[in-house]
């Protein structure tokens, strides 16, 4: 799941156009069985699309929404497996809901304000258009779905789980901690906040609270963010197959970085100054 942070990062707004123009979605557009949703498909995803939302971007905004968020997700599609390797054969099914529809259903799941979140399908809170926001989520979720598609479900801690997808929300440009980042995992070290990884092992965040939540999504992305200092992203690849294969994550990271888990956890602080 992504957890709602939208500050974070800004992306460029010519990358979303870029995307856009790259739009491969099929033409045709059906209305769902429940009346509720509007069908969609691209080459890799099945898009389902609450139908309120044409209240307020009308058809024609409806239809261009569902083009552009094909054209992110085709994308993430083609970054994952650029980057991991993962190409699943199956389409993806991806539900767009109307955002007091979303918070409605689905706010009482997580202790935390979700945007989107992964359960064999993706499903995203949408805005009026595909903003920086909304492309983020979309690449987020994409990775979990991509992972259970190479490992099934529960095969990844949700540390990695939770900081590949963190990784993939920076499509362009650089993708490293930012300077303000660094400052706030060197405060949580000096508070004491910080959360061992190892009780970030589980299949997921959802039982943490915002706070705690936003740290440990932050912890995630810089554990991952070492390694790709330390392997490169092909290393990444690698990692992922081996976890999918053995269900042995200290293992694969063995075989990998040549370190143990607690090795990396104490090279993270450590490199924080
Ligand atoms: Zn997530």
């Amino acid at each position: 799941m992504r957890a709602s942070s939208w500050t974070r990062r800004m992306r460029t707004c010519l990358w979303i156009v870029m995307c856009i123009a790259c739009a491969s979605a099929a033409p045709a557009r059906d209305r769902g069985t429940d009346g509720q949703f509007s069908e969609r498909r691209s080459r890799h995803f099945l898009l389902l699309q609450d139908v309120d939302i044409d209240d307020y971007t009308g058809v024609d905004g409806s239809r261009k929404f569902e083009r552009d968020v094909l054209a992110v997700l085709e994308h993430a599609y083609d970054q994952v497996r650029d980057v991991l390797g993962i190409a699943p054969d199956a389409s993806v099914r991806v539900v767009v809901y109307d955002a007091g529809v979303y918070d409605r259903e689905f706010s009482g799941l997580f202790g935390f304000r979700s945007a989107g979140f992964w359960d064999g399908a993706i499903h995203v809170r949408a805005g009026v258009r595909v903003d920086a926001r909304l492309v983020g989520t979309l690449h987020h979720e994409y990775v979990h779905a991509a992972l259970e598609a190479l490992g099934g479900r529960g095969r990844f801690p949700a540390w990695l789980n939770e900081g590949l997808a963190e990784y993939f929300e920076r499509p362009f440009g650089f993708r490293g901690l930012a300077s303000g980042e660094v400052g706030q995992l060197r405060r949580q070290v000096a508070a004491g906040a910080w959360i061992p990884l190892e009780a970030l092992s589980g299949t997921g965040f959802a039982r943490l609270g915002g706070h705690s939540a936003a740290l440990a999504y932050l912890q995630a992305f810089a554990i991952v963010d070492l390694l790709v200092r330390l392997g490169g992203e092909q290393s990444l690849e690698r990692l992922c197959e081996r976890v999918a294969r053995s269900g042995d994550v200290r293992r694969s990271i063995k075989r990998t970085y040549r370190r143990d888990l607690e090795d990396l956890e104490a090279e993270l602080i450590a490199s924080l100054g």
